[in-house]
């Protein structure tokens, strides 16, 4: 027997309407490309994003027409969130530190109509122009901004294109499975794959990652999201922004420590979000300049393992409590986190900041197992390594164009290695591909990663397994120093002596003066491992 309930749909455009109506003074704050602050209201917000949609309509864009973006964090590239989903036409973010070759691609593959763009990352566009199919290119900026000259046929000022329109607008009604977004993973192997996200998943999954035992934000929130809204829609914080009523504040281009320090304390900023990198500079930059960051309470640290030394600071110079996720373009992208739970109420500092290291509990919203390579599941002891899978209904079921299901038996494997304890805590143990196996047992890159940037003067360190003739793989690590203490290979095997088993000590270690990242600030270790995967082998 079904319900009797309304079928009422989860539409972009509803959560746009819903923050018109409650919360409509609170405010956008944009550090702009150009180094002023920008600000206005949710309101002033909402009404150029209808001004936009009308606009979309005379270039008629119709629903299921791809509009692409490659723009920083910035209350225009937010507008773009709401006025083209809401038509029902899909917003394609794409990451402007993608190869001129990759960019090409995924212009083609999603068949962009057109491609709104921040002004400096025009050269992106001009350089690829002459093998993508586009209708025309938007420039991000007021009229006066626009170039002289340029290859680009039709080239349109956003400003302008939006002027003359009606800040109002009777949103279409559509099925809440409509596609809302697109995203394309960073494909560190073979070309780039796209994550179509709808409506209806973009919503729940907004809605859930935002419970008090996940993120925990309300109207009372102010947000800097440092992580981009070029990739996985900035882990949902726009919408959900909307939809409780937060304060947002953009950093655009300026995402250094200096930056971000001066931004939270004008701003009053009380959570933070971004990958761990990030965090590293703000936290130099504070410890350097003796500054307290008084007004954050939370910073959410995700895209890679928050290193025990980073939880600890966070907490002991700042107040703020380090909330880890984890998570991946196709989950939308929130999976896990660790939240403050009544788990760790009379937990001592020392003992919770080991437990944080732990990518946490699964939010409602996603279910999480391990399983072996057979599929079998695997028991939840806090020991047992095995494939991480997922299921819920803000994950993926298949990649953009593709004919296959992307899941095996309902669940889709995250690539990801990792333990899950009694109580739920998931482990990352590595992914499945950097994993180092070595006489039969495994050993995890990213514990020895993070183990070694508590060294006093190590910034950032990498490790890979490489070919053995007895072991067949052994770790090798590559370090960056921080030049704050002294550094050389038997102090940093001293330090990880007592820290690591002595088994997993790394039998070389090389220092750098950087290390590769891709698009997306993850370390790059394809490169390393094929450039050193012969060092030990003489
Ligand atoms: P994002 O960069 O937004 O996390 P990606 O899809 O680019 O999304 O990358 C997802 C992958 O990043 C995960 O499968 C996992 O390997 C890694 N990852 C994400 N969060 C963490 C974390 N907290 N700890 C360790 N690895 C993580």
């Amino acid at each position: 027997m079904l319900g009797n309930m309304m079928q009422d749909q989860l539409l972009i455009s509803g959560v746009l309407e819903h923050a018109i109506k409650t919360h409509p003074q609170t405010e956008i704050v944009s550090h702009t490309i150009e180094g002023e602050v920008h600000r206005y209201t949710i309101e002033d917000s909402s009404k150029r994003a209808k001004k936009l949609a009308n606009a979309l309509k005379k270039l008629e864009i119709k629903e299921g027409d791809v509009l692409g973006t490659i723009a920083l964090n910035g209350y225009r590239h937010y507008e773009l969130y709401f006025g083209i989903s809401g038509i029902g036409a899909v917003l394609h973010t794409l990451n402007p530190r993608l190869f001129p070759e990759q960019v090409e691609y995924i212009v083609n593959h999603a068949e962009d109509k057109y491609i709104f763009v921040d002004l400096p990352f025009l050269p992106i566009v001009e350089n690829v122009y002459e093998n993508i199919d586009v209708e025309g290119i938007i420039l991000l900026c007021e009229k006066s901004q626009m170039p002289a000259e340029t290859k680009i046929k039709n080239l349109i000022c956003y400003e302008e294109l939006i002027a003359d329109e009606s800040d109002e607008i009777d949103w279409p009604e559509f099925n809440e499975n409509t596609a809302s977004s697109l995203c394309y993973t960073s494909g560190t192997t073979g070309n780039p794959k796209g994550v179509l996200y709808s409506h209806r998943s973009t919503i729940l999954h907004a809605w859930y990652a935002c419970a008090a035992n996940a993120m925990n934000i309300s109207s009372t929130s102010v947000i800097l999201p440092v992580v981009p809204m070029f990739h996985v829609n900035a882990w949902g914080i726009p919408y959900a922004a909307a939809m409780f009523g937060s304060k947002l504040v953009l950093p655009g281009p300026h995402t250094g420590g200096e930056a971000i320090s001066k931004l939270v304390q004008s701003e009053l900023v009380t959570n933070l979000m971004g990958v761990p990198t990030v965090w590293l500079d703000l936290l130099n930059f504070t410890r350097e300049n003796n500054i307290t960051l008084e007004s954050v309470t939370s910073v959410l640290v995700g895209g890679s393992a928050a290193p025990r030394a980073m939880i600890k600071e966070f907490q002991e110079k700042h107040d703020a409590f380090l909330l880890h996720g984890w998570g991946m373009t196709e989950m939308s992208p929130l999976g896990t986190l660790n939240a403050f739970n009544s788990d760790m109420v009379n937990m001592d500092l020392e003992e919770r900041y080991d437990l944080q290291t732990s990518q946490g509990k699964a939010i409602y919203g996603c279910q999480i197992k391990i399983v072996d390579d057979k599929g079998n599941t695997l028991p939840n002891d806090g020991k047992t390594f095995g494939r991480l899978m997922v299921k819920g209904p803000a994950i993926i079921e298949r990649y953009y164009k593709g004919e296959e299901t992307a899941l095996e038996n309902g669940w889709f494997d995250t690539g990801d290695v990792s333990t899950i304890s009694k109580d739920g805590y998931m482990r990352i143990v590595d992914r499945s591909k950097d994993v180092i196996k070595t006489g039969g047992e495994w050993i995890s890159s990213i514990d020895l990663e993070n183990t070694a940037v508590g060294h006093p003067g190590i910034a950032e360190a990498c490790v890979v397994g490489v070919l053995h003739p007895k072991w067949d793989e052994r770790p090798l690590m590559f370090v960056v120093k921080n030049n704050l203490e002294e550094c050389d290979k038997d102090s940093v095997l001293n330090y990880l002596s007592d820290k690591v088993a002595k088994w997993w000590l790394p039998d070389d270690i090389i220092f750098v003066d950087e290390l590769p990242h891709g698009a997306t600030g993850k370390l790059l270790k394809t490169g390393l491992r094929e450039e050193y995967k012969n060092h030990l082998m003489n």
